[in-house]
Formats: structure tokens, sequence, C-alpha cells
């Protein structure tokens, strides 16, 4: 199967995102004015949004990243968030704004949320790309947001299928087939 056989349709195409990046970065620009903000990636989905966002605020910023592991199926996430590479800045008393690919359930933002709220940053908001509202579990504020989609798993874009699809220009729903094919080999790996 080549990539754009295993992609079933595309739900953002590359023009739009573009577009929203861009208006989201004039928004944060116009929002933050006369402040430096310190943008947390969150690894490895949030990795392209946050290099186009970046470049197209106008206010300074420096970049920083985190890695966590959300333990469940390649297509659900269980709540259950360990921090596999934490920041290399103390955010005391800065402005930090978390960049994620997507808020689905919400419990992996809700940890990072608290986890960085008691380091005692000058302000923290999120910006995320894409959310789930169907899919929510926790109550969340996230001040930035890109897309609101429904509830179908989407790669592209930075967001992958057990590791695959991240560098497509677009977000796309994969196909079942290749759904399938990623939870039949998870199968035989346990
Ligand atoms: P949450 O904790 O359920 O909100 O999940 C957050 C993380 O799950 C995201 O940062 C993604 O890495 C991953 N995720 C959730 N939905 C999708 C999707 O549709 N495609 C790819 N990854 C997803």
């Amino acid at each position: 199967m080549t990539w754009d056989e295993s992609i079933e349709r595309v739900l953002i195409p590359r023009d739009e995102l573009v577009a929203r990046v861009g208006e989201l970065a004039d928004q944060i620009s116009a929002d933050y004015q006369g402040k430096e903000i310190l943008l947390v990636g969150v690894l490895r989905g949030a990795v392209f949004f946050m290099a186009d966002l970046a470049r197209r605020l106008s206010v300074p910023c420096s970049l920083d990243f985190m890695a966590v592991s959300s333990y469940g199926s390649a297509t659900d996430s269980s709540g259950v968030v360990r921090i596999l590479k934490d920041l290399d800045t103390d955010i005391q008393g800065r402005h930090v704004l978390i960049v994620e690919d997507i808020v689905d359930s919400g419990l992996t933002l809700n940890y990072l949320m608290k986890s960085l709220s008691a380091r005692r940053p000058a302000s923290l908001e999120v910006c995320a790309l894409l959310t789930k509202p169907a899919r929510r579990r926790i109550h969340l504020h996230c001040r930035y947001i890109g897309f609101e989609i429904p509830d179908e798993f989407v790669v592209g874009y930075g967001l992958d299928l057990a590791e695959r699809f991240r560098t497509l220009e677009y977000i796309g729903i994969p196909s079942s087939a290749a759904v399938a094919a990623v939870e039949d080999a998870e199968g035989s790996l346990l």
C-alpha cells in the first residue's frame, strides 16, 4: 500500500492549515504584545505545527520541548501519562504557551498543565492545532484552537498512526485497512 492509498480522505488540506496557522500567530502576537513567550512543544506530534507557528509570530519567543508517553492502544490514550523528557528551561516567571497537536480526551494536557503550573510561570496557556470535543473526558481551557474536528482518528502534519504518516502535508483520515494493519502488528507483539 502506498501512503496515499492508506488515506481514506483529506480532512484539512495544506492551504487551510497554512491560513489557520497564520491567523493563530496573529492572534497570539497581538495578545502577547510587549512580552516574550516560551513555546513548549509536546513531542513529537506538535513539531511541524510549532515550527510553522513560531516563524509566523511577531513577538519574541524561545522554544523548549517535553516528551510524554500516554499508555493505551494505537488510537486511544488511557490517561496514564509519564514524562519522558522534561523541559531544559526554568519556567518560573515566564509566559508559557503549550503547543499541542491535538486535544482528544484532554488527559495528557490536563496532566501537563498541572505539572507546569506548579512551577509558577507568569502565565500558562494552550495552543492546540486540533480538538475533538466529542471525546473530551475532562474540562480544559484551551485559549487557542486551530480546528474542531469530528470523532475520527487523524494523521499528518505531525500526527501519527504508530509513527507513520507524520510527514503528510495535510490532515487526513487513515483507511480502516491501515488502522487494522497497525492493530494487527501491535497484537502480534503482545
Ligand atoms: P489525549 O490525552 O486523549 O487528549 O490525547 C492526546 C494525544 O493523543 C495527542 O497529543 C496525540 O499524540 C494523540 N492523539 C489523540 N488523537 C489522535 C489522532 O486522531 N491522531 C493521532 N494522534 C492522536
